[in-house]
């Protein structure tokens, strides 16, 4: 089968279109003809790879993938050849005391498609038949791959963690990644008022039609804590969503309203943090964590995804040929929305 493969982690240079042995569907699995798959910051912090991150080089990337179920594995029950699927990536063993409580993301042998097991960056991939979904016939491949795994990342943050409640106030930090779109309309169809703040005009414009009701360009007003501060009566807001770490932190918890919530969801600017701890104590301030989602939590949003509640935002497609170009735009950072692979 043709797949984007890398035989030795670093930049991009090392990305190629090259030829593997199609995987069989072992007991359980279903095999699943990729038609269209997408692109995540983490493919690029693999292909770079870390300590301790042991592939089975060549590795394939990719965590999103919609297709076609091309064979079935024994014991497969209520899935047939043909029948349109996406992909929840989130690989759980089942049995763990995690997986059993429903908290399958926290599964003590957890792995995600494309980071420590081959992806979905190729014309075919197996995976446990829990980890698909049908598709109705009015969602696309393509919306399907690019929604699945920042629509699942942001419902699990905002409404199974932080409990996003109708009338509060969110601020996400970014304005145009795939996470961020999905959560700004999330936190709308939970009936929160959305603050967002961006690094262009053309990001917050993308956000504006997604429903976001407050706009905070940072490269105008570097300040944005007591911006926010400012446009929120001196009170703060409920929850902030930060995915950027060291370098928005302080600011972040300075942005709460007393007894806000501050959802930790990355580090795209590093791990190492400095807390001044007197605004979580003296501002009864919470910090959750949050990374993935569950299958329930994967359920749940894709059906609002199907019913047309929630939208996918698509930047650009380009053929599997062009993988160096997509993760190039990727490592860019000016895409608006989720950039697709096809594979026809
Ligand atoms: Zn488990």
């Amino acid at each position: 089968m043709k797949a984007i493969l890398f035989k030795q982690h670093g930049d991009i240079s090392n990305l190629s279109t090259g030829e593997l042995e199609s995987p069989s569907p072992g007991p359980g699995q279903v095999q699943v003809r990729v038609h269209t798959a997408a692109l995540n910051r983490l493919d690029l912090w693999v292909l770079q790879g870390w300590k301790g991150l042991d592939l089975n080089l060549p590795h394939i990337p990719g965590a999103d993938g919609a297709g076609e179920i091309a064979a079935l594995g024994t014991c497969v029950e209520g899935l047939s050849v043909g029948e349109r699927v996406v992909i929840n990536p989130n690989l759980s063993c089942g049995r763990c005391r995690a997986c059993l409580a429903g908290q399958d993301n926290m599964c003590r042998d957890w792995h995600l498609l494309g980071e420590t097991v081959r992806g979905t960056c190729a014309e075919y991939v197996c995976v446990p038949a829990k980890n698909v979904l049908p598709l109705p016939n009015s969602t696309s491949f393509r919306e399907a791959a690019a929604a699945s795994l920042v629509f699942l990342t942001a419902w699990h943050s905002l409404i199974t963690r932080a409990r996003l409640q109708p009338g509060e106030k969110v601020l996400l930090i970014g304005a145009s990644g795939g996470v961020n779109t999905a959560g700004i309309q999330i936190a709308k169809l939970a009936g929160a008022k959305v603050y967002v703040i961006g690094s262009s005009a053309e990001k917050l414009e993308l956000a504006a039609s997604l429903g976001a009701d407050v706009l905070i360009n940072r490269t105008e007003d570097e300040s944005w804590a007591k911006l926010v501060y400012q446009l929120t009566d001196k009170q703060g807001v409920d929850v902030v969503v930060d995915n950027v770490g060291a370098a928005t932190f302080p600011s972040s918890l300075r942005a709460l309203r007393k007894g806000g919530r501050l959802l930790t969801v990355g580090n795209t600017s590093g791990p190492a943090l400095e807390i001044d701890n007197r605004f979580i104590f003296g501002k009864h301030l919470s910090i959750l964590g949050s990374t993935m989602g569950t299958s329930e939590d994967f359920y749940q949003v894709m059906q609002l995804l199907f019913q047309g509640e929630l939208e996918a935002v698509l930047d650009t497609q380009f053929p599997l040929e062009q993988a160096q170009q997509a993760f190039t735009r990727l490592a860019d950072g000016q895409q608006l929305g989720k950039i697709t692979l096809e594979i026809p």
